[in-house]
Protein backbone atom coordinates (compact mmCIF):
# COMPACT_ATOMS: atom_id res chain seq x y z
CA UNK A 1 0.00 0.00 0.00
CA UNK A 2 1.65 3.35 -1.34
CA UNK A 3 -0.57 5.93 0.74
CA UNK A 4 -0.98 5.20 4.44
CA UNK A 5 -3.71 7.09 6.53
CA UNK A 6 -2.38 8.96 9.09
CA UNK A 7 -4.26 7.61 12.64
CA UNK A 8 -6.73 10.80 13.67
CA UNK A 9 -4.75 13.43 16.17
CA UNK A 10 -6.86 12.60 18.69
CA UNK A 11 -10.11 9.71 20.06
CA UNK A 12 -12.79 9.05 18.56
CA UNK A 13 -14.89 10.50 21.35
CA UNK A 14 -12.66 13.89 21.98
CA UNK A 15 -14.62 16.46 20.39
CA UNK A 16 -17.88 15.56 21.91
CA UNK A 17 -20.16 17.02 22.40
CA UNK A 18 -19.78 19.31 19.36
CA UNK A 19 -18.41 16.23 16.66
CA UNK A 20 -20.04 12.62 18.18
CA UNK A 21 -18.17 9.50 18.57
CA UNK A 22 -20.26 8.22 15.93
CA UNK A 23 -19.60 11.10 13.66
CA UNK A 24 -16.09 10.51 13.71
CA UNK A 25 -15.92 7.13 13.72
CA UNK A 26 -17.96 6.77 10.04
CA UNK A 27 -15.96 9.96 9.15
CA UNK A 28 -12.74 8.96 9.10
CA UNK A 29 -13.37 4.79 8.25
CA UNK A 30 -15.45 5.02 6.00
CA UNK A 31 -15.52 8.13 4.36
CA UNK A 32 -11.65 9.18 4.37
CA UNK A 33 -10.73 5.37 4.52
CA UNK A 34 -13.10 4.72 1.49
CA UNK A 35 -11.30 7.32 -0.79
CA UNK A 36 -7.63 6.15 0.13
CA UNK A 37 -8.56 2.69 -1.28
CA UNK A 38 -10.78 4.37 -4.09
CA UNK A 39 -7.25 6.16 -4.82
CA UNK A 40 -4.86 3.79 -4.91
CA UNK A 41 -7.21 1.25 -6.80
CA UNK A 42 -7.42 3.52 -9.47
CA UNK A 43 -3.35 4.22 -9.75
CA UNK A 44 -2.25 1.17 -9.16
CA UNK A 45 0.06 -0.05 -12.40
CA UNK A 46 0.03 4.01 -13.16
CA UNK A 47 2.77 6.39 -13.48
CA UNK A 48 0.80 8.24 -10.42
CA UNK A 49 1.50 4.96 -8.36
CA UNK A 50 4.99 6.61 -8.14
CA UNK A 51 4.19 10.29 -7.49
CA UNK A 52 3.55 12.55 -3.71
CA UNK A 53 -0.43 12.80 -3.18
CA UNK A 54 0.48 16.33 -3.60
CA UNK A 55 1.65 15.55 -7.15
CA UNK A 56 -1.04 14.00 -8.55
CA UNK A 57 -3.62 16.44 -6.55
CA UNK A 58 -1.65 19.29 -8.69
CA UNK A 59 -1.59 17.27 -11.84
CA UNK A 60 -4.83 14.98 -12.17
CA UNK A 61 -8.97 14.80 -12.72
CA UNK A 62 -11.64 12.85 -12.31
CA UNK A 63 -11.95 10.40 -9.87
CA UNK A 64 -8.33 10.13 -9.15
CA UNK A 65 -8.10 14.48 -8.21
CA UNK A 66 -11.69 13.86 -6.12
CA UNK A 67 -10.23 10.67 -4.14
CA UNK A 68 -6.44 11.97 -3.98
CA UNK A 69 -7.82 15.72 -2.86
CA UNK A 70 -10.33 14.05 -0.47
CA UNK A 71 -7.30 11.92 1.28
CA UNK A 72 -5.39 14.95 1.20
CA UNK A 73 -8.40 17.45 2.74
CA UNK A 74 -9.61 15.13 5.40
CA UNK A 75 -6.21 15.00 7.41
CA UNK A 76 -5.77 18.62 6.69
CA UNK A 77 -9.51 18.50 8.61
CA UNK A 78 -8.61 16.26 11.02
CA UNK A 79 -5.49 18.55 12.46
CA UNK A 80 -7.53 21.66 11.92
CA UNK A 81 -9.49 20.76 14.79
CA UNK A 82 -8.27 20.12 18.61
CA UNK A 83 -10.05 19.18 21.50
CA UNK A 84 -10.65 22.38 24.05
CA UNK A 85 -10.29 24.37 21.32
CA UNK A 86 -11.44 27.55 19.21
CA UNK A 87 -11.68 30.88 20.67
CA UNK A 88 -9.74 34.06 19.68
CA UNK A 89 -6.00 33.27 19.20
CA UNK A 90 -3.15 35.43 20.39
CA UNK A 91 -0.14 36.83 18.82
CA UNK A 92 0.70 36.98 14.98
CA UNK A 93 -1.65 35.14 13.89
CA UNK A 94 -4.21 37.01 15.51
CA UNK A 95 -2.62 40.19 13.92
CA UNK A 96 -2.87 38.70 10.83
CA UNK A 97 -6.58 38.07 11.18
CA UNK A 98 -7.45 41.52 12.24
CA UNK A 99 -5.27 43.02 9.27
CA UNK A 100 -6.98 41.20 6.83
CA UNK A 101 -10.80 41.08 7.84
CA UNK A 102 -10.84 44.15 10.56
CA UNK A 103 -11.24 42.43 13.66
CA UNK A 104 -11.72 38.89 14.91
CA UNK A 105 -15.74 39.47 15.27
CA UNK A 106 -16.16 40.14 11.45
CA UNK A 107 -14.12 36.84 10.77
CA UNK A 108 -16.18 34.72 12.17
CA UNK A 109 -18.77 36.44 10.76
CA UNK A 110 -17.10 36.68 7.14
CA UNK A 111 -16.58 32.54 7.99
CA UNK A 112 -19.93 31.40 8.69
CA UNK A 113 -21.45 32.88 5.88
CA UNK A 114 -18.63 31.76 3.56
CA UNK A 115 -19.54 27.96 4.96
CA UNK A 116 -23.34 28.67 4.84
CA UNK A 117 -23.57 29.97 1.29
CA UNK A 118 -21.73 27.26 -0.30
CA UNK A 119 -24.15 25.69 -2.07
CA UNK A 120 -23.90 21.34 -1.84
CA UNK A 121 -20.56 19.88 -0.84
CA UNK A 122 -17.34 21.53 -0.62
CA UNK A 123 -15.20 23.13 1.84
CA UNK A 124 -14.45 26.47 3.64
CA UNK A 125 -10.25 27.67 3.10
CA UNK A 126 -8.71 29.52 5.33
CA UNK A 127 -5.79 30.62 3.30
CA UNK A 128 -2.77 32.91 2.77
CA UNK A 129 -2.48 34.59 0.14
CA UNK A 130 0.77 34.12 -2.27
CA UNK A 131 2.80 36.68 -0.30
CA UNK A 132 1.63 35.32 3.15
CA UNK A 133 0.55 38.72 4.01
CA UNK A 134 -3.67 38.94 3.65
CA UNK A 135 -5.72 36.22 4.53
CA UNK A 136 -8.56 35.15 2.73
CA UNK A 137 -11.61 33.04 2.76
CA UNK A 138 -12.23 30.13 -0.02
CA UNK A 139 -15.30 28.37 0.05
CA UNK A 140 -14.70 25.34 -2.57
CA UNK A 141 -17.04 23.05 -4.46
CA UNK A 142 -16.79 19.07 -3.42
CA UNK A 143 -12.82 17.83 -3.33
CA UNK A 144 -11.62 21.08 -4.98
CA UNK A 145 -8.40 22.65 -2.33
CA UNK A 146 -6.54 25.88 -2.42
CA UNK A 147 -3.10 23.82 -3.25
CA UNK A 148 -4.24 23.73 -6.82
CA UNK A 149 -4.15 27.45 -7.11
CA UNK A 150 -1.10 28.17 -5.33
CA UNK A 151 -3.12 29.13 -2.51
CA UNK A 152 -1.82 28.05 1.18
CA UNK A 153 -4.26 26.57 2.97
CA UNK A 154 -4.18 27.43 6.99
CA UNK A 155 -7.68 25.54 8.41
CA UNK A 156 -10.26 24.16 6.90
CA UNK A 157 -13.61 23.02 7.67
CA UNK A 158 -15.54 19.95 5.94
CA UNK A 159 -19.30 20.94 4.54
CA UNK A 160 -19.93 17.82 3.59
CA UNK A 161 -23.38 16.47 5.25
CA UNK A 162 -21.50 13.52 6.58
CA UNK A 163 -19.25 15.87 8.82
CA UNK A 164 -22.15 17.18 10.40
CA UNK A 165 -25.81 15.58 9.94
CA UNK A 166 -25.60 13.05 12.37
CA UNK A 167 -25.09 15.59 14.93
CA UNK A 168 -26.73 18.86 13.60
CA UNK A 169 -28.94 17.52 10.32
CA UNK A 170 -29.14 20.37 8.04
CA UNK A 171 -28.03 23.27 10.83
CA UNK A 172 -24.55 24.04 8.95
CA UNK A 173 -24.54 27.35 10.37
CA UNK A 174 -24.50 25.87 13.84
CA UNK A 175 -21.54 23.27 13.31
CA UNK A 176 -19.56 25.95 11.80
CA UNK A 177 -19.89 28.26 14.75
CA UNK A 178 -19.35 24.93 17.01
CA UNK A 179 -16.18 24.54 14.69
CA UNK A 180 -14.78 28.37 15.49
CA UNK A 181 -16.02 28.96 19.10
CA UNK A 182 -15.20 25.32 20.21
CA UNK A 183 -12.35 22.95 17.64
CA UNK A 184 -10.61 25.32 15.41
CA UNK A 185 -6.82 24.26 15.84
CA UNK A 186 -5.16 27.97 15.96
CA UNK A 187 -1.66 26.59 16.37
CA UNK A 188 -1.85 24.96 13.67
CA UNK A 189 -3.11 27.70 11.29
CA UNK A 190 -0.17 29.71 13.02
CA UNK A 191 2.19 26.80 12.22
CA UNK A 192 1.37 26.86 8.57
CA UNK A 193 1.30 30.78 7.80
CA UNK A 194 4.44 30.74 9.33
CA UNK A 195 6.04 27.99 7.19
CA UNK A 196 4.20 29.78 4.07
CA UNK A 197 5.83 33.25 5.40
CA UNK A 198 9.51 31.51 5.92
FE1 LIG B 1 -15.61 14.57 4.81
Amino acid sequence: MKFELPPLPYAKDALEPFISAKTLEVHYEDHHKGYLEKLQAAIEGTPEASKTLEEIIGNADGDVFNNAAQVWNHTFYWMSMKPGAGGEPTGPFCDAIKKSFGSFDAFQERYVEAATGLFGSGYVWLCADRSAEKLELKPLPDAENPLVAGGRPLVCTDLWEHSYYLDYQNGREKYVRAFLDQLVNWEFAAANLEAARA
